[in-house]
């Protein structure tokens, strides 16, 4: 089947032709790890691995390579504000080398709770300085940098198609590395490969260099790190948005440059998740995590599920309101689910062409570039279609659930020992309570309110029962 993919470069959806026929090379973005991944960072990592596993589903071998940015870095994009793990380091008096550790870790247990397959190769910025040091040789070599107040610039105007990816006008694209001026810049959007004189002169994180003692630049990591592990031409690149108009457009300039032709064929780029008040920040402090959703009582995967029901590529609205109304489809999909398969009887056929037919219409959605919302609507057509066995829904369930990753065999986690009798039998008597006193608002309130855990209250002469649903 022909796989779609919406190319930020040419801004439009193209029908996907891999380098190779085995095996697609992807390379992604990876975090930044001086602090939790907030749940914008989520969605980008779940849309990614969405990509993957559809690729995968269509029949595609896929080499995935991330990288680990614990290299200390700039806040900002440009190369201004603060370094960003010498900030954690501080923060929670340990050392740039622990904190980088301690939030890697963090990063990838959290993507376990969401299902998140772990990439081919992981790569850490610190365990690549070298690659990164040739790379910056051979543009050094090709006359693509300068020398300036002891860092190493790359110089943009060398590169005639530096805008080809961002597709901004100058200002614009300025606009974003301005914050701070760096008088020592030919153009103010040149960035440096190189620094032996940062503005953090006691920085921790230093190497030897033909160019003297110091730490790369952030984008450099990733043109170093890519090629080596996926070749000097790549199929797939992805991040988010934010990482248009300077990081992936510096990646572009570097690897380009270096190699002498062209280097991704596709750019994808997943949109943010933000704030029903605005943008989420982590330089902020203010950001929510996986762990802060689990403390409200969500799963991880209610997360994940909230994040299916949008495209990638629009931007998506985070409220708990939401979050509780996807966690409760989820958990009806999933009751639907395990009542279908606790009435399998052992006398049900399985005929392969029906099932064939809708896995044909799931991979048609999924290869539509990624379109998970109707993937759904293929999945609750395969639960209410009469023509299908409970064997053969059952099977499907378990062969879309390959790329939708949401334990949907799995009923266990709404177990009834989940469920607090406590809270339940309390709030009924405070509605008993306001029924008496005839204030019916209170009463339809404490009804809503157990309907959003999921209980349906039955009200008889003997009094109210429950039930879950
Ligand atoms: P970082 O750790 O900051 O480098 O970001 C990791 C990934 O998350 C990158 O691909 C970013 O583009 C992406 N990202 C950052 N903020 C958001 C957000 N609010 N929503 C979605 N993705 C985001
Ligand atoms: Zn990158």
């Amino acid at each position: 089947m022909e796989f779609y993919i919406y190319n930020t470069l040419n801004r439009k959806k193209e029908k996907f032709v891999p380098l190779n026929s085995k095996e697609v090379s992807l390379y992604t973005c990876g975090p930044t790890v001086y602090n939790y991944a907030h749940i914008g960072n989520l969605r980008t990592y779940i849309f990614e691995d969405i990509l993957k596993k559809s690729l995968e589903y269509t029949g595609y071998k896929v080499k995935h390579v991330m990288n680990i940015t614990d290299v200390g870095h700039l806040q900002s994009d440009g190369d201004s504000g603060e370094d960003k793990m010498a900030l954690g380091a501080k923060r929670e008096n340990k050392s740039p080398w622990d904190i980088a550790r301690f939030y890697e870790k963090a990063f990838f247990e959290d993507c376990k709770k969401l299902n998140i397959k772990k990439p081919t190769v992981s790569c850490r910025a610190t365990e690549h300085i070298e690659d990164m040091i040739n790379l910056i040789k051979k543009l050094e070599e090709k006359g693509y940098t300068y020398i300036a107040n002891g860092n190493v610039y790359y110089e943009i105007d060398k590169f005639k198609e530096y805008n080809k990816l961002a597709k901004l006008s100058m200002d614009e694209l300025e606009a974003g590395s301005r914050i701070e001026v760096d008088v020592h810049k030919k153009n103010p959007l040149d960035f440096v490969l190189w620094f032996t004189n940062s503005k953090f002169t006691n920085h921790i994180m230093q190497w030897d260099s033909p160019w003297g003692c110091g730490f790369p630049g952030w984008h450099v990591e990733c043109s170093a790190m890519s090629i080596k592990y996926l070749g000097e031409k790549i199929d797939i690149h992805c991040g988010g948005v934010d990482h248009i108009p300077v990081h992936h457009t510096n990646e572009i300039a570097q690897s380009e440059a270096a190699l002498g032709h062209n280097w991704v064929n596709y750019w994808m780029h997943g949109e943010f998740l933000v704030l029903d008040g605005g943008k989420m920040s982590k330089s902020n402090g203010d950001f929510l995590t996986l762990s802060r959703l689990m403390e409200e009582g969500f799963t991880p995967l209610d997360y994940r599920y909230f994040c299916l029901q949008s495209r990638y590529r629009k931007q998506l609205v985070f409220s708990f309101d939401s979050l509780k109304e996807a966690a409760s489809s989820l958990r009806k999909l999933k009751a639907k689910i395990n009542l279908i398969n606790e009435n399998i009887t052992s006398s049900e056929n399985v005929d392969e062409s029906k099932i064939n037919n809708y896995k044909l219409k799931f991979e048609n959605q999924i290869s539509d570039d990624l379109n998970t919302p109707n993937a759904f609507t293929v999945l609750y057509e395969v639960l209410k279609d009469n023509m299908l066995t409970n064997k053969e829904k059952i099977i499907l369930v378990e062969d879309f659930d390959k790329v939708l990753s949401l334990d949907l065999l799995n009923y266990e986690t709404y177990n009834k020992s989940n469920v607090d009798e406590n809270l339940i039998n309390s709030l009924i008597e405070q509605r008993c309570k306001a029924r008496q006193d005839k204030d019916w608002a209170k009463a339809d309130e404490i009804r809503d309110t157990l309907k959003d855990m999921n209980i349906e209250l039955i009200d008889s002469k003997e009094g109210t029962t429950w039930r879950e649903i």
